[in-house]
């Protein structure tokens, strides 16, 4: 057992508890990760506000961290103390059908506990005051130590700094993942949304080749930083509502090739396919919408060849596909550090998600040292 400072998220529309908690040793295949520093993603804000239907309270929040391995549980095969981690909410098994198909980099091995808010085990490793604490996406970054099974843990480049790259365990990966994958060089594409997943798909869509990118948002408090990332056409979505499509569809000579929706409101998502190319056009989801949403589009639009698809994590393998992007930012292809606008000690966590609520931040990262 071992003492961990700690957010914790006792129940809904409260306030995080910054305190000390027990974590008990890794059992079979995980391991003890000691976190150096944790960004705050919107998924912890949906906890918080009760919108997320995988919390079970009380819990501890955080799912974009980066860390070293203290302590290894049996059965682990591949990681050994002192090796740096970036902790997965989408775990890669290598074993399941998933996992083999070669068609996605989603891994539902340990979904069912994940959700549940404990270890594959059925038990959590977190306890308070004689009580048990939850674990959340099956990551918990928000704690100085956390335990994550071994098939969730990202092995990084020992020289990559951990208070930068652990971006990467959410909004980066799954915006730049998103137009590597699905951009082709001389592109022109529109990304809905310019906070931290559309802002990294823009210098996704740099990085892919592609020639006009279209951000699409009600406010320019972000811009700056997205022209610096490559955008090269802005829409305001407030002054220019009700044209929105027609705006995009000017600049791009009839469509889009690629539309990304990172907002998760579905009229947004329904913009997003409007805006495609007909005949080849695709509109790609991000935003996560709220629940029970549903969306329509005439059937007309899909069978004339645009594409409507969505993008997981960024279509990335966290355990086989991390480092190449890792790489990415070492070699200076990608930055990180322009988009960290706030870091935050542990005690300032509830002023991060209140600069978040406001639209005030980027991103913000607790470090923990
Ligand atoms: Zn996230
Ligand atoms: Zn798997």
């Amino acid at each position: 057992m071992i003492r961990s400072r700690a957010a914790v998220c006792i129940g809904p529309n409260t306030p995080l508890v910054v305190q000390e908690i027990d974590v008990a040793p890794p059992g079979f295949g995980e391991a003890l990760v000691e976190i150096v520093a944790s960004g705050l993603c919107h998924t912890d804000l949906t906890a918080l506000d009760g919108m997320n239907a995988s919390s079970v309270y009380p819990l501890v929040p955080g799912h974009e961290g980066a860390g070293r391995v203290v302590e290894v549980g049996e059965g682990v095969r591949d990681l050994k103390p002192g090796d740096h981690v970036i902790p997965l909410y989408g775990p890669e098994c290598k074993e399941c059908r998933m996992c083999l198909s070669g068609r996605t980099n989603l891994c539902w091995t340990i979904k069912p506990t994940r959700d549940r808010g404990v270890m594959p085990d059925g038990t959590s490793r977190f306890r308070c005051d004689d009580a048990s604490v939850h674990h959340f996406m099956g990551t918990s970054t928000l704690s100085r130590y956390t335990v994550v099974p071994e098939i969730a843990l990202a092995k990084v480049r020992p020289d990559a700094p951990l208070d930068k790259v652990c971006l990467f365990g959410c909004g980066v990966t799954t915006g730049v993942g998103a137009a590597l994958s699905e951009i082709r060089a001389g592109d022109d594409v529109a990304v809905f949304g310019l906070g931290g997943i559309g802002i990294n798909v823009v210098q996704g869509a740099r990085l892919a080749g592609a020639r006009r990118i279209i951000g699409i948002d009600v406010t320019e408090r972000k811009n700056d930083l997205a022209i610096a990332y490559g955008m090269t056409d802005f829409v305001h979505a407030g002054r220019e509502a009700g044209r929105v499509v027609q705006a995009i569809r000017e600049i791009a000579s009839g469509g889009v090739d690629v539309a990304f929706e990172c907002t998760g409101l579905v009229p947004v998502m329904r913009q997003a396919f409007d805006c495609c190319q007909p005949a080849w056009g695709t509109a790609v989801l991000l935003g996560v919408e709220p629940p029970g949403a549903e969306m329509g589009f005439p059937p007309v639009g899909v069978r004339y060849g645009r594409t409507i698809k969505g993008s997981y994590f960024g279509g990335v393998k966290g355990r086989s596909g991390l480092g190449r992007l890792v790489d990415f930012y070492m070699d200076g292809r990608l930055d990180l550090d322009r988009q960290i606008t706030h870091t935050l000690q542990l005690e300032e966590v509830n002023h991060g998600f209140d600069l978040m609520r406001a639209g005030e931040s980027v991103r913000s990262v607790v470090r923990f040292e």
